[in-house]
């Protein structure tokens, strides 16, 4: 997993929604995860596709697309 500072998500997002390249959070299947720093320390983990952001990894995953059951 690449890893950016908080700042530079926040630029290159900017820079993906001028170019119309942001996807649709809903239909975005969250595969291009980093993990974004502030401070030095690991803060949350954002969706470089669609820009949604959360503490968690598993949020990531709770969509019907990879909602399977296991085993
Ligand atoms: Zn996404």
């Amino acid at each position: 997993m690449e890893k950016y500072s908080s700042e530079q998500i926040d630029k290159l997002l900017e820079q993906k929604r001028e170019d119309g390249k942001l996807k649709s959070r809903k239909n975005c299947t969250h595969k291009d995860i980093v993990k974004s720093f502030l401070n030095g320390k690991a803060h949350s983990y954002v969706c470089m596709e669609c820009g949604y952001t959360n503490k968690s990894r598993a949020a990531f995953f709770s969509y019907p697309e990879s909602d399977r059951q296991m085993g």
